[in-house]
């Protein structure tokens, strides 16, 4: 899923154009002389090693980008902020994306595509979960079993007022299942009993895809980030989240300029 760039700009990015045109020299200052002189740091005098060596920072130097990435609508990340909002820098301006909202959508979308193409697959659960409900809850739920193996969820009866969850969507990951199973319960209640979960499919597959999603609050990786901006590229209906509301807003440049009264 990740894009084939990412690991050549990290890993093979010459110190050379580090320290050269596009980057502001600020940049350079405190850094590079500053720790190659310092003690300490003696087996890395050479700026080419210490560059190498550095670990990967949670926001990234601004280095100038390769023509071709500028070709993302959504940017490139450069960073996160309070583990919840992916700042992408794009050509004519900055990014901010709701890192749930985004990841939630995606999911919904494919949740949806894998029902229309012949079921959603299933991943067994290692350890299988009890998961306590009361005794209606449970009713609804094991009405509905067949229904549910349908989009991935292998629940069993256990007990008067308990469910065993056997085995989870696949596309979900390792979400909380209980959360999921006690949400379904809720909306089980909410549906009525002719309907079939296919003729609830949206509502089924939005409360699957929200315990399936990434948090807000989860720090993710750069790579991480490049990846939801990359899919949410090519992923239709994804600038919306499953309720409507943006999954990600820009500043233009023209606006920056504006604030700063540059313009
Ligand atoms: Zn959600």
């Amino acid at each position: 899923m990740l894009s084939g760039w990412q690991a050549p700009q990290l890993g093979h990015f010459p110190p050379e154009t580090r320290s050269g045109e596009g980057r502001s020299s600020a940049w350079d200052a405190p850094t590079a002389p500053a720790f190659a002189g310092a003690p300490g740091f003696g087996g890395v005098s050479d700026n080419r090693t210490f560059f190498t060596a550095l670990p990967q920072a949670r926001a990234e130097p601004a280095y100038s980008q390769p023509p071709e990435h500028r070709a993302f609508p959504l940017g490139v990340a450069r960073g996160q902020v309070a583990n919840t909002y992916i700042v992408a820098e794009a050509e004519d301006g900055l990014i901010l994306v709701d890192q749930h909202a985004a990841h939630e959508r995606l999911v919904l979308e494919r949740m949806k595509a894998a029902a229309a193409n012949g079921g959603v697959r299933s991943q067994a659960l290692l350890l299988p979960e009890v998961v306590e409900l009361d005794e209606p809850a449970c009713d609804r739920l094991e009405s509905r079993l067949a229904e549910l193996a349908g989009f991935g969820l292998e629940l069993e009866r256990f007990g008067p007022a308990a469910m065993l969850v056997r085995a989870t969507p696949a596309l979900l990951g390792h979400g909380d299942v209980h959360g999921l199973v006690r949400d379904l319960a809720d909306e089980l209640a909410a549906f009525e009993q002719t309907l079939s979960l296919k003729e609830r499919l949206d509502q089924v597959a939005a409360t699957m895809a929200c315990h399936g999603s990434v948090r807000a609050g989860r720090a993710l990786s750069v790579a991480e980030m490049n990846a939801l901006l990359r899919e949410m590229e090519v992923t239709p209906h994804s600038g919306q989240c499953n309720h409507g509301r943006p999954t990600w807003v820009k500043l233009a440049k023209s606006d920056l300029e504006k604030l700063f009264g540059r313009k």
